[in-house]
């Protein structure tokens, strides 16, 4: 049960927009919600639906208590639709169907609220067929278009919507809302740590090659503390052939950052937990004595350094070889 306060505090801005329209009394006839998976369009959706609805609004909230609200939680509310892609895509018919309903008047009320959401997958038919309902707007029907894929919204509809921007998650928010998609607590930590789209998130926790350069990269630090001189031979027959393309040699590289930065925070908070190695205490100990604060910080500047070589189109193996050496020293 939500309230504009709660939705506030990850999406403030766009909370305060919709607020201020709710307070003035100047409700759009059409939204279009963008932004990435996990950002609160639909939350927000919903509770400006409930809003509008509800018997009894409290400010700028819904009650969340009457009839309506509670059918509007169950899905079952006569006058709001939702309408969602069928297969890969949402057909005209999906539309046609939609304006069929609102030939009818409300069922209860003369107010009517549509959803739609993946709202880019709308065929160029299905998208014509709803222009032509978004230019009759009618007082009592309002349109929320919910997409992750903004710039994939015809520009014929995008004009006639307000458009509400969500911004990128906070990594402890994130890392939330990954675990409730049942990823475990260390995968939610490190790759709410890596990237602030919940998408990308979702995608790499599935992604075989990003297993291995995780492993790779855990392996790679470790070593340090127990066979230092393989690691040369180590980043030949290992990193090098995994981390191919620049985008995955960065990615490497911001791995591995994430692995010294493990170490340096444990040195100087006795009780940090670790991010990628692991927390095993014998393990922090070893790592802690290999490696000094000073080191740490060198390390760090060496390995953005190195980044910003492979910015520079020097060629990768040379960088990944000269890091590993200074590293070394
Ligand atoms: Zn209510």
């Amino acid at each position: 049960m939500q309230i504009w306060e709660d939705i506030e505090k990850i999406q403030p801005v766009a909370t305060r927009t919709l607020v201020n329209s709710i307070k003035k009394n100047r409700i759009s006839h059409a939204y279009l919600f963008q932004g990435d998976r996990g950002t609160g369009k639909q939350e927000m959706a919903l509770l400006l639906a409930k809003y509008l609805f509800c018997q009894n609004q409290q400010g700028a909230n819904p009650c969340n208590n009457c009839i309506n609200c509670q059918r509007i939680d169950s899905g079952n509310h006569p006058d709001m639709h939702w309408i969602e892609p069928d297969g890969a895509s949402i057909k005209i018919e999906q539309v046609r169907n939609l304006q069929k309903e609102f030939t009818y008047s409300g069922m209860e009320s003369s107010r009517k609220v549509y959803i739609i959401k993946d709202a880019d997958t709308l065929t160029v038919n299905a998208a014509n067929r709803l222009l032509k309902f978004l230019e009759e707007p009618n007082v009592e029907t309002t349109a929320m278009m919910l997409t992750e894929n903004g710039h994939a919204i015809l520009s014929t509809i995008r004009s006639r919507c307000q458009i509400i921007d969500l911004q990128p998650l906070p990594p402890g928010v994130l890392q939330e809302r990954l675990q409730q998609e049942d990823m475990s607590e260390t995968d939610a930590k490190l790759l709410s740590t890596l990237t602030n789209s919940m998408t990308e998130a979702l995608e790499l926790a599935q992604d075989d090659w990003f297993a291995g350069a995780r492993k790779i990269v855990i392996q790679w630090v470790e070593m340090y503390t127990t066979q230092p001189e393989d690691i040369y031979t180590f980043v030949h027959q290992n990193w090098i052939p995994h981390f191919k393309d620049r985008e995955g040699q960065e990615r490497g590289l911001d791995l591995l950052i994430l692995g010294f930065k493990d170490i340096l925070n444990q040195h100087i908070y006795t009780d940090a937990n670790t991010i990628l190695l692991s927390n095993d205490p014998s393990k922090s100990e070893k790592r802690l004595i290999t490696f000094s604060q000073s080191q740490l910080l060198t390390i760090l500047h060496q390995i953005l350094m190195a980044k910003r070589k492979l910015k520079a189109n020097v060629q990768p193996t040379l960088v990944i070889e000269q890091l590993a050496l200074q590293i070394q020293r």
